[in-house]
């Protein structure tokens, strides 16, 4: 549910080969939301490179531009439609051709957003993304339509054409489309459809060919992992799609350094989830448990299927198992109907629980989602207050937790020069997401990008840690 903006360009292997034909079309290609999203734009990327265009990073030499949108919340979308006004800027120059406009938002808002945004020349759904390069075709010899909405019923095949658009030593690795679950506040199965799990031959075969390709982190990103297979096996297609299997087989992978699962339901973290996590070396101790509430009221009207008490022994039971365990969740405050009370036991319980780390959102009524229509909502003041209390306790939990990384000695995987200075590597632990998680920046020593190495710490940041090679 992380948002952030990924302009995607492709290796240069890739660059050459498309470069061969004569006169090649130039696609600028910019992804916004989530890491899910970002995984199909990557598909979006192969097919059109199957196809002959080249990516390039300046979007004022593109006769392309491709603007993948997130259409989650309220931030979301201004986000993706600024991006999209932003880009239809280009067609003044007279060098931009055609403005598509892809992923979550055009899916979910359809003729609205075309009517809305007369900039854009083409509008692809989430049930048509893996098309673009037909679609793009069928425009150019004047057989178009600007429209392409269809179900999102696609699941890529372990070979399906894609760009990673990641360092190449890390990837994402998506395991299915949509979501079992309906909480009231979430538009994501209005969006994405019904869970539909991809095999788990097709999975672990694309991890290895990912691995082959000099991937050493894989981070699996689905709505829900616990959910993983629950369709197949309920039509009776599908023996082998358990979490527990897919996680089993992925530990297995040579060459293959850590396996990061993102998004947990609490309730689907079952105790062979945890011995797993706890006994096989590639699978990184971090659980990533969007927990949303404590209170059992809002808990309810969120139609979130766990109470407190289930929860707290779920963290009980990861804590005692795996001591060093880090526990990423994520809150929502001014849900409609949060009273006062709700709220600080919400704040007690982070205060408790010491989260290694933790995202809150502020509620928004989202279009045609149950919560969205609730009478009690939380006045807008009040919601900001929640937010900025549970993040100012969480800041001081946090900088107390990293505090406690100086003197250990931990294992970092290099990414390359830092963002801040080029006089910094830059890396990150096992404990530390890409995109959403800090960094380790790196001031002594010399590595190559791709590496893990050890490192000192010797100083920590709110979000960032320093240290050394050893
Ligand atoms: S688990 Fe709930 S919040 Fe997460 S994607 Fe599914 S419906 Fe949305």
């Amino acid at each position: 549910m992380e948002r952030e903006e990924n302009h995607m360009s492709a290796p240069a292997s890739a660059r050459v080969n498309a470069q061969a034909g004569a006169a090649p079309k130039k696609v600028h290609f910019v992804s916004l939301g989530c890491p899910k999203n970002l995984v199909d734009g990557e598909i979006m990327l192969g097919n059109l490179m199957q196809d002959g265009y080249v990516v390039t990073d300046d979007s004022s030499e593109a006769d392309t531009v491709v603007v993948n949108t997130c259409g989650f919340i309220d931030d979301a979308k201004k986000e993706s439609i600024s991006k999209i006004l932003e880009m239809a800027e280009l067609k003044k120059t007279g060098h931009l051709k055609k403005l598509v406009v892809a992923g979550c938002l055009t899916q979910r808002y359809k003729h609205d957003l075309v009517d809305g945004l007369p900039e854009a020349d083409v509008f692809i759904g989430s049930g048509e993304f893996q098309n673009i390069s037909r679609i793009l075709r069928d425009e150019e010899s004047g057989a178009g339509k600007k429209t392409y909405f269809n179900l999102p019923t696609y699941l890529q095949e372990e070979n399906t054409p894609r760009v990673n658009s990641q360092p190449k030593h890390t990837a994402y690795l998506k395991i299915s489309e949509g979501c079992l679950k309906r909480c009231a506040f979430c538009a994501i199965p209005k969006i994405r459809g019904n869970l539909q799990s991809r095999r788990l031959p097709a999975i672990v075969g694309e991890a290895r060919l990912l691995v082959a390709g000099g991937v050493r982190e894989l981070n699996v990103v689905s709505h829900d992992f616990t959910d993983f297979g629950w369709d197949l096996r309920r039509k009776g297609a599908g023996a082998v799609e358990r979490p527990e299997a897919l996680l089993a087989a992925l530990a297995d992978i040579d060459g293959l350094d850590w396996v990061r699962v993102l998004y947990l339901y609490p309730d689907g973290v079952s105790d062979e989830m945890i011995e797993l996590i706890k006994t096989r070396p590639k699978l990184v101790k971090y659980f990533d448990m969007p927990l949303q509430h404590i209170s059992d009221a809002v808990l309810k009207r969120m139609n979130r299927h766990m109470t407190c008490e289930e929860i707290t022994e779920r963290l009980g039971k990861i804590r005692a198992e795996i001591p060093e365990a880090v526990i990423r969740t994520q809150f929502i405050v001014g849900f409609p109907g949060e009273t006062e009370e709700d709220f600080q036991e919400l704040l007690r319980f982070v205060k408790e629980q010491r989260f290694d780390r933790v995202g809150c959102f502020i509620y928004s009524p989202e279009d045609n989602t149950p919560a969205g229509g609730f009478g009690d909502q939380v006045d807008e003041a009040v919601k900001q207050r929640r937010h900025d209390e549970l993040m100012e306790a969480q800041m001081e939990i946090s900088r107390e937790k990293h505090r406690a990384f100086i003197g250990r000695v931990v294992p970092v995987l290099v990414e390359g020069l830092s963002e801040e200075t080029d006089l910094l590597l830059q890396g990150r632990m096992s404990q530390q997401a890409p995109d959403i998680d800090g960094v380790v920046y790196i001031n002594d020593g010399q590595a190559e990008i791709g590496q893990i190495v050890n490192v000192r710490i010797t100083d920590a940041h709110d979000y960032d840690l320093v240290g050394a090679i050893v």
